[in-house]
């Protein structure tokens, strides 16, 4: 058997019900496969993948409060602090209940080999809770965050783990959580990112997963000979991510004809109002389908579907495994070219391999959503110097690093002998950096 599958199985044997963290660790190793039998004897003596594929360390607690009503809730909280070879842990903090082990170890697997391919110095991290926002009032979710923050800050600091925000926490969470990090511990640190403007936080980091996506996709279609001129895309969910990724690309010619959320999806074929979206979710916290209500030609549809829609291009930007093979099918055979993922891991393997087959063009989450927790780096930089870089500054960096991760991807593909396979190019040249520090690091 090779090493890839040896390390495989025992994945499967000795994680067992962690479905998504072993799908995660699949596809990378899968990858691998050239770059590591290449290797192998030098990788097998130092338990290379065996390392890999351990997180350094995970932390679980419980985190109690007590509700409006007085009742005591009590909830599961974690940080998966997976690698730490190439700089302090790094990634954000989830908060929803499918929230589990498994879902923070695929994510916090993921974000190793994303932040590696960033170029900047941050490892790989993860947390969360399965704690629900969603219906909670502020008072409610203040209490959540400061009982977190309680048991987490014993656990993080700016040269060690610095968390960031995910599904479920925004500027509010960040807000509550810094707040209780500072009166626990007494200091002023850039211990998290996604913080507010005027206490340590980075112009263009709202926007910057959104916009990052949107600008390594205009890279591969550019290098492919197309752009995003005219073209329709839909975009699934009506988050951070999907908001600001619909931003820039209609920023850059295109139209943006759908958005969705848990409910269901809207379909504006005139174009989303992006204005009327932000007050619905940023201001107001409801509903996709209260769109709607305002644009009376926009169609509301319940449940999952939105791939239905005929477009150009298609931007996942919800969640894991929301895009599946009849999903891909559906797409290719109304006409979509190219997929970026800005959620992580939307796809499903069996989506992946079609999109591949096909010869559709395909960033994986890894490459395609780095600008987040890229300039949560660059928010870190700033921290350190004391100092606040204007919004074309950041901007203009943030562009140049997914630039720069298109063409890490794009080569390692080539130099491997598989041109234009992204997903291959993601995962070896975030793999070699992470993999040439351990092996330097020693037994570790
Ligand atoms: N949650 C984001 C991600 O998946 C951002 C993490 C961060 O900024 O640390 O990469």
């Amino acid at each position: 058997m090779s090493y890839v599958d040896e390390v495989y199985d025992r994945v499967v044997k000795q994680n067992p019900g962690e479905a998504e963290f072993h799908q995660a660790v699949k596809e990378v190793l899968d990858s691998l496969r050239l770059v590591i039998d290449a290797n192998e004897e030098k990788y097998r003596k130092m338990g290379l993948l065996e390392r890999v594929v351990e997180p350094e360390r995970i932390i679980s607690f419980r985190v109690p409060w007590v509700d409006d009503q007085g009742n005591v809730q009590v909830n599961k909280g974690y940080r998966v602090q997976f690698n730490s070879a190439i700089g302090p842990y790094k990634g954000g903090l989830r908060l929803h209940p499918s929230v589990n082990q498994g879902i923070l170890k695929f994510l916090g697997f993921e974000q190793v080999f994303k932040n590696s391919l960033t170029g900047l110095p941050i490892g790989g991290g993860k947390g969360g809770s399965n704690f629900d926002p969603k219906g909670k009032s502020d008072r409610e979710v203040m209490a959540f965050c400061q009982s977190f923050m309680t048991e987490l800050s014993k656990y993080i600091g700016a040269d060690q783990d610095v968390p960031a925000g995910d599904i479920g926490v925004g500027a509010r969470e960040i807000g509550f959580l810094y707040g209780q990090y500072k009166r626990l511990t007494g200091l002023y640190e850039g211990v998290l990112t996604g913080k507010g403007l005027n206490y340590g936080g980075s112009l263009v980091r709202t926007q910057a997963t959104g916009y990052g996506l949107v600008y390594i996709l205009d890279e591969m279609l550019k290098h492919n000979g197309k752009d995003l001129k005219g073209k329709s895309v839909v975009i699934s969910g009506s988050g951070n991510v999907a908001i600001y990724a619909a931003e820039k690309a209609e920023q850059l010619g295109a139209v943006v004809v759908a958005l969705s959320d848990s409910s269901g999806y809207i379909y504006d074929k005139d174009g989303i109002n992006l204005d009327l979206v932000k007050e619905i979710k940023e201001v107001r916290r409801g509903r996709i389908k209260e769109y709607t209500d305002v644009v009376k030609t926009a169609v509301f549809t319940e449940g999952k579907g939105i791939w239905t829609i005929p477009c150009d291009i298609a931007l996942p930007c919800a969640t894991q495994n929301e895009l599946d093979l009849e999903d891909a099918k559906t797409l290719k055979k109304n006409g979509c070219f190219a997929v970026a993922e800005g959620a992580n891991m939307p796809s499903t393997r069996e989506a992946t391999d079609f999109f591949l087959d096909n010869e559709m063009y395909f960033m994986p989450g890894k490459a395609a959503n780095a600008g987040g927790v890229a300039t949560s780096a660059l928010e870190m930089s700033q921290n350190s110097q004391r100092l606040s870089w204007t919004f074309e500054e950041v901007d203009e960096k943030l562009h140049q690093i997914m630039v720069n991760i298109y063409q890490k991807a794009a080569d390692a593909a080539e130099r491997y002998g598989v041109k234009g396979n992204y997903v291959a190019g993601a995962n070896i040249a975030g793999f070699e950096k992470v993999v040439d520090a351990m092996m330097a690091q020693g037994i570790v």
